[in-house]
């Protein structure tokens, strides 16, 4: 058993493997050094907006924190107002409420038993591993450890190719667009906004802007130019566990003959997504059992229809982004982004190539970007990470999805072997299982690793 573990992050995952250590009975207290990097603990970027239109993309029934309660988030929410239904895409708000009272009271908790729980406001940006544990550096300090578990998200997003230094310096392109939609204020100007990415953050960023900016107009481009795919407001039943058709994809595990399959199988089912959710659970060992050349096929020709019928939006997010489409304050643009330039007249010029082969040019007054989640470790700025990297003490994932990892989180060292004291949680172990960014894995995975840590 490790009995001083530092936890390093500040979302859902480290929440949730705090408050899944401290339900354990343990024969000796636990001491627990946790790295948060901001003073509300718990929320991360994805339960830190404060925005009511920013929705859950899963429903409150399946959101609780502990895999022996998945209802939890649903009777927390039941307790402020008794007319949630568990079927309902509540707010993110509410759920970082949510996660941060039970982490709290958590640590409350734990204190009176006798653990000793540290809950620091401040990035780790180094960490060593040593004979007997891990040491862990912060600003000019260090503390010791017998185990780390890096439950830090995602990285940090980069500018895309092609988009100049002035352009970034004019502060018009936001390539973080998070810290920006918290200090958005009203303003009346028939504002031009390109938003680079047609995902769910796209569409966040949209309906949030668009709110603030009555007279804006929105450009939203991207490969395809599609919108993510609606939830329906009523789940339908599956048909199937979708057992027959994981078998014949593990006998094949070839991408070209996944997608016939699964083409087949949707276009036979009632409602194509029950096909896609019957996946679920199946998504970890078939990625797994991929070879890299097909993971490589995948991500360049998949990828993108896979995230469209997976992370789907809320019936009320989609009816939003048709709504300000038909008003003709929306419109969706197929290409991709070649160059942003600063132009004398202070806005930024956007060159896109279009799916002929041909390009077009059109001025913005500013261009946000929303291209998924950043997991590439071997190219990242996040002190952390460059340091384990740069000094071989981890490696990158060979397709750029986070982090070397035996698929029950524990991190490979410079020669392919498991750290045994040294874990990660979440977007980092993209590359070891793909399927492991949302709340209904990353409660699984924290309940994985205090199984390891407390031995
Ligand atoms: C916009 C958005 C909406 C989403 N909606 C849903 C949803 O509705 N349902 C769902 O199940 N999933 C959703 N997800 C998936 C989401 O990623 C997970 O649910 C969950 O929030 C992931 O938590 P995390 O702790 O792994 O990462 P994060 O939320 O990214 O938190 C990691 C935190 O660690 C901090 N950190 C990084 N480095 C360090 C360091 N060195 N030291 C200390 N702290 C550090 C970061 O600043 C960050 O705050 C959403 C994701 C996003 C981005």
């Amino acid at each position: 058993m490790f009995h001083k573990v530092a936890i390093i992050g500040g979302g859902a995952a480290a929440a949730t493997l705090v408050s899944e250590l401290l339900e354990r009975r343990t024969p000796r207290p636990l001491h627990l050094d946790w790295y948060a990097g901001a003073p509300a603990a718990g929320r991360g970027i994805a339960y830190g907006t404060p925005s009511e239109r920013h929705l859950l993309n899963v429903r409150a029934a399946s959101m609780g924190m502990f895999v022996s309660k998945p209802g939890g988030f649903l009777e927390y929410a039941q307790a402020l107002d008794p007319s949630v239904k568990g079927s309902d895409f509540l707010p993110r708000r509410l759920y970082g409420d949510f996660l941060q009272s039970r982490v709290e009271q958590a640590v409350k908790h734990a204190a009176s038993l006798g653990h000793d729980i540290n809950v620091h406001p401040f990035d780790a940006d180094a960490l060593v591993p040593t004979a007997d544990g891990v040491t862990i550096g912060y600003g000019d300090e260090e503390s010791h450890a017998d185990a780390a578990v890096l439950a830090i998200g995602s990285l940090p997003p980069r500018p895309l190719a092609g988009v100049e230094d002035a352009a970034i310096a004019s502060g018009r392109y936001v390539t973080d667009p998070w810290p920006f939609l918290d200090s958005v204020q009203h303003d009346d100007r028939p504002l031009r906004v390109l938003v680079i990415g047609l995902g769910l953050t796209a569409v966040d960023v949209l309906l949030e802007l668009s709110a603030h900016w009555p007279n804006a107009h929105f450009t939203a481009l991207s490969r395809h130019g599609k919108l993510p795919e609606p939830h329906l407001a009523a789940a339908s039943a599956p048909t199937d566990d979708g057992s027959e058709l994981v078998e014949a994809m593990q006998d094949d595990p070839n991408v070209r003959v996944w997608l016939r399959r699964l083409r087949e199988a949707t276009a036979n089912a009632k409602d194509w997504r029950t096909v896609i959710d019957s996946m679920r659970p199946h998504t970890q060992g078939l990625w797994r059992d991929l070879p890299r050349a097909e993971r490589s096929r995948f991500l360049r020709h998949a990828r993108w229809a896979w995230e469209r019928a997976r992370h789907r939006m809320p019936p009320q997010v989609a009816a939003a982004a048709t709504r300000l489409e038909a008003e003709g304050r929306f419109e969706r643009g197929r290409g991709r982004m070649r160059a942003v330039r600063l132009s004398p007249e202070g806005t930024l010029d956007v060159v896109r190539a279009l799916p002929g082969g041909t390009e077009s040019t059109a001025s913005y007054d500013l261009v946000v970007q929303t291209v998924g989640l950043n997991t590439d470790t071997q190219r990242t700025e996040h002190r952390l990470v460059r340091q384990l990297v740069v000094d071989g003490l981890v490696q990158p994932d060979p397709l750029g999805l986070g982090l070397r990892a035996v698929p029950d989180g524990h991190l490979l060292d410079g020669n392919g072997k498991a750290r045994p004291n040294l874990f990660a949680m979440g977007s980092m172990l993209r590359g070891a299982l793909w399927e492991s960014t949302a709340i209904p894995e990353i409660r699984k995975q924290a309940q994985n690793v205090a199984n390891m840590l407390l031995g």
